[in-house]
């Protein structure tokens, strides 16, 4: 908590401007533009960089020494009221405010002071020549970083004259749930790496790798659809199978590794935006006569060679106890829950009331980051 959302609810728009009373409008040349210009590195946590272009503003020189551009150039002598500022809201506290002011005469002297203890200061890069064209290509644009969320006043002054201002409204940037510093670990789950792995409300891709899967194995992937199911009911997050391997939040493959986990019927593993879950093609518990979630009682031997005699529940819990580590589950001692780590048997269907805790904490308890920032 403590992370600086304010929404509940993944629905919501992205720009809001409020400018019915902004008393010169018509003479503030104002639009904003959003254009997508990241990569998607964090798939799931941040898919995409907006670029918050604010205003572009005349200054009342440029307006006056270029009469056309404004309908009542003497609305513009007055000083902007505070009271009907513009409100631009910004997605995320790292995205880039600029203001361009627009049509300014030759050596005039700008300041735009953030709100933020910060100024910008500069000159047109205009020529005589250009001014007295008619100050078209005479602009300036500043940028600006805020540094932390909050309600900014942000002031134009051409000279000393107050020729703008608005409102920024700088929203947190969205980060996943983390343990805080007096976090106190609660019964019946465990965090594994002390933070979600996705953002609430998150849309996580997953990929299924047949690649190393045995014929006898090939009810797992429709078990891991089923677990994942149950997933989403847990945690509120969706989850869309891929077939692309690069875009997977997600990836399920199949590998035993005999020196680093022998025996395990499966191991997973999380990065800071994506995990995988390796299931043991040699394991008699992935194989089909163990599929979905009945409990199985038959004895079986382990990889190791070692006949186990005691029954268990059916392959999809074992799915889902790897991907509850990839969403930041650790291990629990109380065999009744999923994310214990031996082979419990609990003849449930679905997470215990543990894990169902810890992903209601990790998740379905969060409040969705604004969707435009996924
Ligand atoms: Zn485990």
């Amino acid at each position: 908590m403590g992370s600086g959302r304010t929404q509940r609810g993944c629905s919501d728009n992205s720009v809001t401007q409020v400018s019915a009373t902004f008393g010169a409008a018509r003479a503030f040349d104002r639009h904003y533009s959003r254009e997508i210009m990241g990569e998607r590195r964090r798939r799931t946590t941040r898919s995409a960089r907006w670029s918050t272009s604010a205003a572009t503003i005349c200054t009342i020189s440029a307006v006056a020494f270029a009469g056309f551009l404004a309908p009542q150039p003497s609305a513009l002598a007055a000083e902007t009221d505070p009271t009907t500022s513009v409100v631009v809201r910004v997605d995320r506290q790292d995205e880039v405010v600029s203001i361009t002011v627009d049509k300014i005469k030759r050596n005039e002297r700008i300041t735009v002071n953030w709100g933020d203890g910060r100024k910008s200061k500069g000159r047109t890069k205009c020529k005589a020549k250009q001014a007295n064209r008619g100050l078209a290509k005479c602009s300036r644009t500043f940028t600006h970083i805020y540094d932390e969320p909050g309600t900014y006043r942000v002031v134009t002054r051409a000279k000393k004259r107050r020729i703008n201002e608005r409102i920024i409204e700088v929203l947190a940037i969205p980060r996943p749930w983390s343990r805080t510093s007096d976090w106190v670990q609660p019964d019946g789950w465990q965090l594994m790496t002390g933070q979600a792995t996705f953002l609430p409300c998150s849309n996580v891709k997953w990929f299924w790798d047949s690649e190393g899967q045995p014929p006898n194995r090939s009810k797992m992937r429709q078990t891991t659809r089923e677990a994942l199911q149950f997933v989403s009911d847990a945690t509120g997050l969706t989850f869309t199978e891929t077939t692309d391997p690069d875009a997977a939040d997600i990836d399920f493959n199949w590998k035993y590794d005999e020196t680093k986990y022998p025996g395990a019927a499966g191991y997973a593993g999380v990065g800071r935006e994506s995990g995988y879950v390796t299931l043991n093609p040699k394991s008699p518990w992935t194989s089909d006569e163990w599929a979905g979630w009945g409990l199985m009682t038959r004895g079986y031997v382990s990889p190791a060679g070692h006949f186990g005699q005691r029954s268990r529940d059916g392959n999809g819990d074992l799915v889902l106890h790897e991907i509850g580590h990839v969403l930041g589950l650790g291990h629990v001692d109380d065999e009744r829950q999923t994310m214990n780590a031996g082979a419990s048997v609990t003849g449930r269907i679905g997470f215990g009331p543990g894990d169902l805790d810890g992903l209601w904490t990790m998740y379905k308890s969060q409040p969705c980051p604004r969707p435009e920032a996924r």
